[in-house]
C-alpha cells in the first residue's frame, strides 16, 4: 500500500498521535534505515501505520509493544476513556482487535509484529539490538523509568530514540516522559536529532 494511503488510514484510525507528529516519526525511520525496531505502546495502531510505513519502505521489521488493556488515563471515569474498547466478556480495556484491524486493513502483517504483554517482562526476554526504539506506553513515573531503564541500553550506537508527550511546561502533561527524554542526554549518550510537538527524536553517539 502506498504510504498516502497509510497515512489516510492513519488519520481516521484511533489514537494519540497527531499528524504532523507522526509524519516526524515516519521520517526519522527513514532516516534510520532498515533493521530491527520497536514501539512500547500500540493502543491501536496509530502510531505503528506511520512507523510502519517507513519500515515498509526501508525494509525494517517493528515490534509494536502493548498489553493491550490501555495505561491509568485510558480507564474508566478518566480521562482518556473509551467505552468501544471495552471487552464485554471480562470489562476490562482491550486494544488487541481494533490494533490487529488497523495493522491488517493496512497489508503490514509481514512488517509490524504484535508483543503483547507487560513491557519490563517483554525487556527481560529481548536480546535482540535495537536500530529504533518509540516510547509512547505508560506515563506514570514507575512505568515510563522502567522503559528507560529496560530498553534505551538496547539502543545501537547510530540508533534512534524516540519519545512521545515529552512537555517542558508542566501545564501541558506529565513530567514523567519529560524526565526521561532529559535522562537520555544527560547520560552523553544521545544527542537531539528532531523535535515536532511532544515528540523528541534522539540519536545514539
Ligand atoms: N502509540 C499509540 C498510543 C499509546 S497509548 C498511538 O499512536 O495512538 C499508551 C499505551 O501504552 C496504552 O495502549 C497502554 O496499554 C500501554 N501501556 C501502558 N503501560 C504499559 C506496560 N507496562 N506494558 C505494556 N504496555 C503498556
Ligand atoms: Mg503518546
Amino acid at each position: 500500500m502506498r504510504r498516502e494511503e497509510i497515512f489516510a488510514r492513519a488519520r481516521v484510525t484511533k489514537g494519540f498521535m497527531p499528524e504532523d507528529e507522526g509524519l516526524a516519526l515516519y521520517g526519522a525511520g527513514c532516516a534510520r534505515g532498515a533493521g530491527t525496531w520497536l514501539e512500547i505502546g500500540a493502543w491501536c495502531g496509530k502510531s505503528a501505520l506511520y512507523l510502519g510505513a517507513a519500515a515498509q519502505e526501508t525494509g525494517a521489521v517493528l515490534y509494536s509493544l502493548d498489553h493491550h488493556h490501555g495505561s491509568e488515563e485510558n480507564q474508566a471515569g478518566w480521562e482518556h476513556f473509551d467505552p468501544e474498547l471495552v471487552d464485554p466478556v471480562d470489562g476490562r480495556l482491550n486494544t488487541l482487535p481494533s490494533w490487529q484491524r488497523t495493522i491488517a486493513d493496512a497489508q503490514l502483517e509481514e512488517t509490524v509484529i504484535g508483543l503483547v504483554g507487560p513491557s519490563s517482562i517483554v525487556a527481560a526476554h529481548f536480546a535482540q539490538p535495537l536500530d529504533l526504539l518509540f516510547i509512547d506506553g505508560g506515563h506514570g513515573q514507575a512505568v515510563a523509568w522502567d522503559d528507560y531503564r529496560n530498553w534505551v541500553p538496547k539502543v545501537v550506537v547510530g540508533g534512534t530514540l524516540a519519545i512521545h508527550d515529552v512537555f517542558e511546561n508542566p501545564a501541558e502533561g506529565g513530567r514523567p516522559p519529560y524526565d526521561i527524554y532529559c535522562a537520555a542526554l544527560a547520560s552523553g549518550d544521545f544527542v537531539d536529532v528532531a523535535t515536532c510537538g511532544s515528540l523528541r527524536v534522539l540519536g545514539r553517539r
